[in-house]
């Protein structure tokens, strides 16, 4: 049953019951009120009809059946009670309702009990059914005295029916005003409830669109009563909600970005060690499938240190921290954190892969080995002959101009190779303030040759420069890019028999819309090339595909690291293509946007 009918029903219940309980009293005021109505007026009519019958009755000392009778009989015409005059000893001498020997035969009247309190009282009154009649009368008995002296008893009665019938009228009437009352009182409650439950039905269908996931709705606020306080107080909940509801997304959202763009793998799993949560990094980490989510971890990756750092965090339940090699990383190093969430009985797992750092210690590590190596050569050599000099004071001079000169040559080695590494660590610390200015490759060709011609013509190789006056100018570091021809160059010449063919070119080259066009310049050479294995580490720092040939041409093996970082910083790229035995081309690029 909804609340309108209900309160429509209790509504029209209440009005009923109090209709009908004041139809009821008043039905039994108006029945008391018109009983003592019909009872006076009885009263009024038998003091009338007694003092008519004081006038009328003869003096005679007896009472006379016919006398007497005719008188009541021609009063009781005029009226439509029926009256009775009794004398003093009860005999009834005259009736309206009997005449005749009907009326000499009639009871004596004497212990009637309006009678009997006639006479004690003076004035008596019974509602009783009539022996004579067969019909039920409200008797009045009054008595009738002469000089003080009691001759007789006058009633008056009126039927009953008469007085039902008065009394139905009245009780219709009532019946009939209760009857239109109930039924304004039930249209009114219909109106009223409906006015109520409208407000109530429009906020039920408000909340249950927002349990729908559909903030926006509010109720309209038509009134200042209780209701409408409500309404209002409603939409300030909503609108408190849906302020609670934003502030949560945009904090889910926010978390959500940490956790998408973090580096470090999330994961949470429960205390049966099924996943609940897992960021893209922690996917990639540990290689989950598509469907991860409730699979047990042990499943999907059965990594025993883990599980025990799962377990000690679960025996502890203190943070558990451990350094793990997970398959799945590159250099499989990762520092796991586990964190227990004691509440939901729930897991964090924190991983950092940190095989980059080791990687990079490692580099380090091998950076110290290798620059040790490097100094400790040439400074053993330097040694070496010094002592041999100084011990042996005898030695010829040729011998000794020889070992001076080998010492000289060490010694410059030495010089190369720190004034490399200190250009190297300058380049790598990022620090370096480019002074660019436009140019136009074809300005470098001059010092080039000043730098190389005595090389070349030594050993033979023929340098072709072949860059069209038409390319876009680059805007670099002329000093630092001078660096990055000289290096390619000298490699080339380096590792390029006699005899052999360097050649430089350079062309514009289109890349996608978003990002600017490159000029790539290419220097190619017919020399030794360079094993597939070995390309893509020429790069490295002292990284060398033959030492031995390498040293004894006097690289120092940071030409390339350092060619590299130059392009870096000037936001190109280099590369190369080798082929053992026919030669190398190595390309490097240059963003026309940052160079022109
Ligand atoms: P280096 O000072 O030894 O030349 P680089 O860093 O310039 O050191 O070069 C690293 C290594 O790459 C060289 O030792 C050499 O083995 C190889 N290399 C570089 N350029 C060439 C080339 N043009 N042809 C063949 N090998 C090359």
């Amino acid at each position: 049953m909804n609340i309108r009918t209900q309160l429509t029903l209790s509504y029209i219940g209440i009005v009923l019951l109090v209709l009908f309980a004041m139809d009821f009293y008043l039905g039994r005021a108006l029945e008391g009120v018109l009983s003592d109505r019909i009872t006076n007026e009885l009263e009024v009519q038998a003091a009338l009809t007694r003092e008519f019958l004081l006038e009328e009755l003869p003096e005679t000392d007896g009472f006379d059946y016919a006398v007497i009778d005719g008188i009541v009989d021609r009063l009781g015409e005029t009226g439509k009670v029926r009256l009775t005059f009794i004398g003093a000893d009860g005999i009834v001498w005259g009736d309206t309702e009997r005449d005749g020997q009907l009326l000499i035969e009639m009871d004596n009247h004497l212990t009637r009990p309006e009678v009997q309190e006639a006479i004690t009282e003076g004035i008596g009154s019974e509602d009783r059914f009539s022996d004579t009649t067969q019909t039920e009368y409200r008797y009045l008995a009054i008595t009738v005295k002469q000089d003080e002296d009691l001759i007789g008893i006058c009633r008056v009665a009126l039927p009953k029916e008469t007085i039902n019938t008065v009394l139905g009228s009245q009780r219709r009437i009532l019946l009939y005003v209760t009857i239109a009352g109930s039924v304004l009182a039930i249209l009114f409650g219909i109106f009223s409830t409906g006015a109520i439950v409208k407000p109530i039905k429009r906020l039920t269908q408000i909340t249950q669109s927002i349990a729908a996931g559909e903030n926006s709705s509010r109720v309209e606020v038509k009134s200042d009563n209780e209701l409408g306080q409500l309404s209002r107080n409603f939409n300030l909940m909503t609108d408190r909600v849906q302020e609670q509801i934003d502030r949560i997304s945009l904090e889910n959202q926010r978390l959500e970005t940490i956790l998408n763009n973090m580096s470090e793998g999330v994961l949470m799993v429960n205390g049966t060690s099924e996943i609940t949560y897992a960021n893209p990094a922690a996917i990639v980490m540990l290689n989950l499938p598509e469907m991860y989510l409730g699979r047990a971890l042990i499943e999907i990756n059965r990594i025993p240190e883990l599980q025990a750092l799962l377990r000690e965090a679960e025996q502890t339940g203190t943070v558990a921290f451990s350094e793990i090699r997970l398959g799945n990383l590159q250099e499989s190093e990762a520092e796991v954190t586990v964190v227990p969430v004691t509440a939901e009985r729930e897991y964090v797992i924190v991983i950092h892969d940190v095989s980059h750092v080791r990687q990079l210690e490692r580099i380090r590590a091998d950076f110290v080995a290798n620059v040790s190596h490097e100094l400790r050569t040439p400074l053993t050599t330097i040694q070496g002959y010094a002592e041999t000099l100084l011990n042996n004071g005898s030695t010829k001079s040729k011998k000794r101009k020889e070992f001076i000169v080998k010492i000289l040559n060490h010694s410059a080695r030495l010089s190369r190779l720190v004034s490399d590494l200190l250009e190297l660590a300058r380049l790598e610390s990022g620090d370096v303030e480019l002074k660019r200015s436009l140019c136009h490759l074809n300005e470098f060709y001059e010092q080039i040759l000043d730098v190389f011609e005595p090389v070349l013509e030594e050993s033979g190789v023929t340098l072709q420069w072949e860059v069209s006056e038409d390319l876009p100018q680059v805007n670099v570091d002329s000093q630092l890019f001078m660096q990055v021809f000289v290096n390619l160059i000298d490699n080339a010449i380096k590792y390029t028999p006699d005899g052999g063919m360097i050649d430089v070119s350079a062309e514009v080259v289109e890349t996608d819309s978003d990002v600017a066009d490159e000029v790539v310049v290419h220097i190619k050479d017919t020399g030794i090339g360079i094993p597939l294995e070995s390309q893509p580490r020429v790069f490295e720092r002292f990284y060398r595909v033959d030492e031995g040939r390498a040293r004894k041409m006097g690289g120092t093996g940071l030409g390339l690291a350092i060619t590299k970082h130059i392009l870096l910083c000037h936001n190109g790229r280099i590369w190369l293509e080798s082929e053992l035995g026919q030669g190398t081309v190595l390309h490097f690029a240059l963003p026309i946007e940052e160079s022109s």
